[in-house]
């Protein structure tokens, strides 16, 4: 559910004309509804209600804009970073630094201290040399880090290969079979406070059961650890929890996922930690973008948009579909492809669809593109980077600026020597 809908013909976000927005903003542009991602925030946590106490770390990589953070850490949600960069926003937008969790497999040994001078409140670490790394670090302050280890439970999410991060040949985590040995290892170092295990075995699962197979493994694995010795207070158990991006696609709710996740964790008697990501924000934004150009194509016309792959990724990277729906449809429909202006042929974001018809000047949207949108956004083709706008209720602010390509132009440098 969002708040993405027609009244009298036109489409508004909340109570906020998209129109209106196109007009005083420009296209393309992210517009994101408060009120969505608020609902979203607020289902996630009650579909885990009655796992006793939980931890809530928005995966910040699907959409870090300041003001969506701000948002989130109102509803009690922390932050999964993946990099120095996300920490520093995830800090500056007020979310306290003990519920922030890292993640990511390249982390320098900079980010590990900054984790630490920030008194961030986990490391995910995915193996062995980077726990050693950051033991000395904290050891060096008189601290202990503490941590989690990743283990990758070789399973296969059933999800595009390029977000799929639980099987065996995939880069992340320590195989769950090497486990309780570096497990072992790195418990015994003086900077590490290891409490216990983290997975995350890919995005927008649209199936329960690979989840519910992994996390059977780490039941598994916890007891064996349990047995060595070891206390396991907290497991990570990821995010990866997908979103429905066509009308009428039905896909697992988070009621369901928590359904699932107290099966699978009955027992275990540890504090639960989460990162969803896309689940909070992906239906929470559309693209709005206007309609350049019709151009025939062999078979369909071409619609020609504003907005392009490098404002939006996802079609060029993993083939997704995005619902194309026109701001104020006429009520008539038309078979078309539709592509933005970049010159590539991957800058094709539906062929041979069915959509509402649209011609020139006409305003759209791109639907589902709260997550994984902006983010990835570039200036390829010396485009400007593009900006996003949040909407609250009757009221709307620009969260980040259009960055125009002239700015972009302003940060190089021509030497002396090639003048
Ligand atoms: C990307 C990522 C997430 C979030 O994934 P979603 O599919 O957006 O929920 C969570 N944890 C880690 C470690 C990630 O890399």
């Amino acid at each position: 559910m969002d708040h993405f809908s027609y009244r009298d013909g036109r489409m508004f976000a909340e109570d906020v004309a998209l129109d209106t927005i196109a007009a005083e903003v420009g296209t393309p542009v992210y517009v994101y509804s408060r009120a969505t991602l608020e609902r979203h925030a607020r289902v996630f946590r009650e579909g885990l209600s009655g796992l006793g106490k939980i931890h809530l770390a928005y995966a910040i990589k699907a959409n870090p804009n300041l003001a969506v953070l701000r948002v989130l850490a109102n509803m009690g949600y922390g932050a999964d970073v993946v990099s120095g960069g996300e920490l520093a926003r995830a800090l500056a937008a007020g979310m306290p630094a003990h519920d922030i969790v890292f993640s990511g497999v390249g982390k320098t040994r900079e980010e590990l201290a900054f984790g630490l001078d920030s008194g961030i409140g986990q490391f995910n670490l995915e193996h062995e040399p980077e726990g050693v790394a950051l033991a000395e670090i904290a050891h060096q302050r008189g601290l202990r880090a503490p941590a989690v280890l990743r283990v990758n439970p070789d399973v296969d999410a059933g999800t595009h290969a390029k977000i799929s991060t639980g099987k065996a040949d995939n880069k992340f985590g320590v195989a769950i079979a090497d486990a309780p040995a570096i497990y072992a290892r790195l418990a015994a170092l003086p900077g590490l406070a290891l409490r216990g295990v983290a997975i995350h075995i890919g995005s927008q699962l649209g199936d329960l059961r690979p989840l519910e197979t992994a996390y059977a493994s780490v039941g598994r694995l916890i007891a064996e650890l349990r047995a060595a010795g070891h206390e396991i207070s907290h497991v990570d158990l990821g995010g990866g929890l997908g979103v429905p991006y066509r009308e009428g696609e039905s896909l697992p709710s988070p009621a369901d996922y928590g359904a699932m996740v107290t099966r699978a964790t009955k027992g275990w008697d540890v504090e639960l930690m989460f990162e969803p990501g896309r689940v909070i924000a992906g239906n929470a934004g559309v693209l709005l973008t206007k309609v350049l150009w019709v151009k025939p194509g062999v078979r369909h016309p071409y619609v020609i948009v504003d907005a392009a792959m490098n404002d939006l990724a996802r079609p060029a990277l993993y083939d997704a579909w995005h619902d194309f729906a026109a701001v104020a449809p006429s009520g008539e429909r038309m078979i078309a492809n539709i592509a933005g202006p970049v010159c590539e042929s991957g800058d094709t974001f539906a062929m041979a669809r069915d959509i509402d018809a649209v011609g020139e000047g006409d305003l759209a949207v791109f639907r589902t593109a709260g997550a994984y949108g902006a983010t990835m956004a570039s200036t390829y083709n010396s485009r400007a980077l593009v900006p996003e706008v949040l909407v609250d209720g009757d009221r709307y602010a620009v969260v980040a600026d259009r960055i125009a390509a002239q700015t972009i132009m302003g940060a190089e440098r021509v030497p002396d020597w090639l003048t």
